[in-house]
């Protein structure tokens, strides 16, 4: 089939490499000129495992444009993958989606399937037909269909070829025919719906997996008061069928570019329709908390930080992916610097875009022993390989006073103890 796909951001660009493995021609498109030029030259502008390869494996099938024009006009099905971000008040700014659609009708020559795979408020998808239907420049019948999205950054190349389903919104048996001829190569479970019901799997879904985050940080701070171990206690929870391991493990909360956007998208959803959704209001609050409970326990250790050296590991949202959205790092780092502290940073690929924001502020280190070399106390923040494997005496020789805070629980507590350092993480008995 020839396939474009409106976006080259994390998930269009993943979307159009494997549609072209799985034998589609396919033209991705974006706004962004660079991105695009990078990708001509076979070079990806995110970091996401496999995906290079991927993309310069299959370059006879796939190719990349700013020309929307040129790749709508003849398509038989154009993905819309544009970034669906946060408004102030929690809503969704549509301003994308609607400028993808405009130059869609703008185009569009002959009939077409809209495939919306970015994560867009219950209903969009059918304001969306009828606008398309509406302004549309030549008299083709073009059908929108919801096909949301679950992978996740870090692993996105695997979880598109092998994802656990393939969700389609349809209204028409004809728009589910053409969907299944896109996805039929890659040998999925589908589960086909209406569009609205499709559009709100996507949001239960993924607010699921933030309530079981915020649920289980909730339960960590409770352990550390009662002087329980929350690793013992997610293993024993997580062996229940019922409940299962995944998304069990305790830390400073959830970030990126999804779980914050979209659990307050659904609470603003529901309270435009007049219904409180009490337990997902109390995931996000749990969640604003728990990012800066290392500062808290930093503070009763050493009072404030100013003029203190601190060295933060791990910058990223999650390990994996060069994506610091929402990343709880950012808002730790804030108030280190606001309360006079000196920053040094390490993050094996994240420190490109952490310059863009927190420019010459920060000292940017090439390694791990030189972010803590010197330091008074060091925080971790994402649960990086290289931080995990890191030789824990390395903080007791090197540190002016060996103190951790972890986020991510990435060391045994005895071995922290054997290495002679102070070592506070989450959830978990404090070993000094
Ligand atoms: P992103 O910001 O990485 O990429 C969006 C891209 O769209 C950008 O490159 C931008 O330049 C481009 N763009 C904007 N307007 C355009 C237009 N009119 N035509 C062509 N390109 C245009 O965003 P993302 O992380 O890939 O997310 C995209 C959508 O998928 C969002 O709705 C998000 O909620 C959803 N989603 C994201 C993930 C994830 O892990 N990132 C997972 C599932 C779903």
């Amino acid at each position: 089939m020839d396939i474009a796909v409106a976006g080259a951001g994390y998930v269009g660009l993943v979307t159009a490499a494997c549609l072209a493995e799985k034998g589609h021609r396919v033209a991705c498109v974006d706004v962004d000129i660079e991105k695009v030029m990078l990708l001509q030259r076979g070079m990806s502008p995110i970091y996401e495992p496999g995906l290079e390869e991927l993309v310069r494996k299959n370059r006879e099938r796939l190719r990349f444009t700013t020309d929307y024009a040129a790749a709508y006009r003849r398509a038989d099905v154009i993905i819309i993958a544009v970034g669906t971000p946060e408004e102030r008040d929690g809503s969704v700014n549509l301003r994308y989606v609607w400028e993808a659609a405009k130059q869609i009708a703008r185009t569009v020559e002959k009939d077409c399937v809209v495939a919306v795979k970015s994560t867009v408020p219950v209903g969009t998808g059918d304001e969306l037909a009828r606008w398309i239907a509406e302004y549309r420049k030549h008299p083709v019948h073009i059908e929108v269909v919801a096909n949301p999205e679950f992978l996740s950054q870090g692993t996105a190349v695997n979880d598109t070829l092998y994802a656990s389903r393939i969700v389609l919104g349809v209204e028409s048996p004809h728009a589910e025919k053409v969907m299944r001829e896109v996805y039929d190569p890659f040998a999925l479970p589908y589960v086909v719906t209406d569009r609205k019901s499709a559009e709100m799997i996507k949001y239960a879904s993924n607010v699921f997996l933030a309530l079981k985050i915020s649920y289980i940080n909730d339960i960590a701070n409770l352990c550390e008061i009662v002087d329980a171990d929350i690793e013992a206690v997610a293993e024993g929870m997580g062996m229940d069928p019922r409940i299962g391991p995944r998304f069990l493990r305790a830390g400073i909360g959830y970030g990126g570019s999804c779980f914050p956007k979209d659990t307050k998208a659904l609470c603003h959803l529901a309270s435009r329709c007049g219904y409180e959704l009490k337990t997902v209001r109390a995931a996000i609050d749990v969640n604003e908390k728990q990012k800066l409970k290392l500062i808290e326990k930093a503070r009763t250790y050493i009072g404030d930080f100013h003029g203190r050296e601190a060295a933060v590991l791990g910058l990223t949202f999650k390990p994996g992916t060069d994506d610091i959205r929402e990343a709880p790092a950012l808002a730790n780092i804030a108030v280190l610097l606001e309360e006079g502290a000196n920053v040094k940073v390490w993050d094996p690929v994240g420190m490109d875009n952490v310059k863009r924001i927190f420019a010459e502020n920060l000292t940017y280190c090439a390694t791990i022993e030189e972010a803590i070399a010197n330091a008074d106390l060091c925080f971790i923040f994402t649960e990086w390989p290289e931080i995990r494997q890191f030789d824990l005496c390395q903080y007791a020789a090197l540190m002016k006073t060996p103190l951790v805070f972890d986020g991510r629980n990435c060391y045994d507590l005895e071995s922290a103890r054997k290495a002679g350092i102070l070592y506070e993480s989450i959830g978990r008995k404090q070993v000094g």
